[in-house]
């Protein structure tokens, strides 16, 4: 028996991922957490008999009080609360944004292994998050397709053996777009994403392409490779989730359907690979698998983000959040979708990235590239 923690349990990954949990009987639901969603979390909470919720959102966790005899630990600090009393098997971190960091990191102080799929813990705290698994000798599962791919691929190899890794871009919706057409897109465009159905952030993170840039930056820091060792190709349909080259010429390939519940369920049956309703790949009519260059200069987001997580540090954590609020303002309709990697940009040249010690540095760098973001957007906090 495995005990779970959920945190981001009423998004798209902590939904998917409940539904491993209730499929698998070794798996057994500890306590889960959520922004403010305080109906969906109690329901969910007792079809799986969990003890313990969390509420970012106080008014929500008051709510949530008076429907739910169990624990209900309330406010931001309310998750991390959680995730220290549980000391769960297993925390599956799915909070969205900078907040996951604090979360990941008493996780892992909590002696808890930790499924990944918040994506800011290793953008912004990489070093921080990677002292503290070796710290806690607990493992680190990536729950994202192309992580949890390349996991695959170079699982049981030898570092040495290992030539580099290949991210696969999907390219979004603009994919072959000219920069010029880009001015004009909308937000109701950037949000149709050909393969994956995911949350808004992420959607426009994925027609960016700065999806990709912050998933380089996050291999960077869970396998441990160099920048330059890591490629990023575009390859529309995304059946190949990630490859690996190794020095002997060989290119191992991971291939499924884009479907998030594989990833979730390796993560959380770890090593067992249970099995899973996913559909299978058919082979038996044939399929055709295209790949070809990012365009860097339509895309400028994903070179920035190679560019800042080259220049480590703080610059990561600072390309994340003014990213976050240029895509805030475009999907109010404040700004034009080039202007989210312009802001990101005038940020990046703004700021002078530090080494990185501590949670508290990452959140005030954090807050710092926000204030810088909308100065350059001139929209308000
Ligand atoms: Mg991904």
């Amino acid at each position: 028996m495995r005990t779970v923690a959920i945190l981001g349990a009423t998004g798209s990954v902590g939904r998917q991922a409940l539904e491993i949990v209730r499929d698998h009987p070794d798996l057994r639901l500890a306590g889960l957490a959520a922004q403010g969603s305080h109906a969906e979390l109690v329901a969910a909470a007792r079809e799986h008999g969990a003890g313990a919720i969390a509420l970012a959102d106080r008014a929500a966790a008051q709510r949530a009080r008076s429907e739910f005899d169990g624990k209900v630990l309330g406010g931001p600090d309310g998750v991390v609360e959680l995730v220290r009393e549980l000391r769960a098997d297993i925390v599956l971190n799915a909070i969205v944004g900078a907040a996951g960091l604090e979360a990941t990191m008493a996780a892992l102080d909590a002696g808890s292994d930790l499924a990944l799929a918040n994506k800011e813990s290793l953008v912004a705290g990489g070093e921080l998050v990677t002292a503290a698994v070796r710290r806690s000798g607990r493992l680190l599962l990536p729950v994202d397709s192309e992580h949890s791919a390349l996991q695959q691929c170079i699982e049981g190899a030898a570092p040495e053996s290992l030539e580099s890794l290949v991210l696969t871009a999907s390219g979004g919706p603009f994919r072959s777009w000219a920069q010029e057409r880009l001015a004009d897109v909308v937000p109701a465009q950037a949000l149709a994403h050909p393969t994956w159905s995911m949350g808004a952030k992420i959607t426009i993170d994925s027609a960016t392409l700065m999806n990709k840039g912050l998933e380089l930056i996050e291999a960077h820091h869970l396998f441990g490779v160099g920048y330059p060792r890591i490629e990023v190709v575009v390859h529309p349909h995304s059946i190949v989730h990630g490859m690996a080259r190794f020095r002997d010429g060989a290119l191992i390939a991971h291939l499924g359907l884009p479907d998030m519940r594989v990833p979730i369920s390796y993560a959380l049956t770890y090593p067992e690979r249970a099995a899973t309703p996913a559909p299978r790949l058919d082979l038996s009519q044939g399929f055709a698998l295209d790949f070809e260059p990012p365009d860097l200069d339509a895309f400028r987001c994903l070179a920035l983000a190679r560019a800042a997580g080259e220049a480590g540090g703080t610059a990561p954590c600072a390309l994340n959040a003014a990213n976050e609020v240029a895509v805030a303002a475009f999907l109010a309709g404040e700004c034009r979708f080039p202007q989210i990697a312009d802001t990101v940009a005038a940020v990046l040249d703004r700021l002078d990235p530090e080494p990185l010690e501590s949670v508290e540095q990452v959140l005030a760098a954090d807050a710092a590239a926000r204030a810088l973001a909308r100065d350059a957007l001139g929209v308000a906090a």
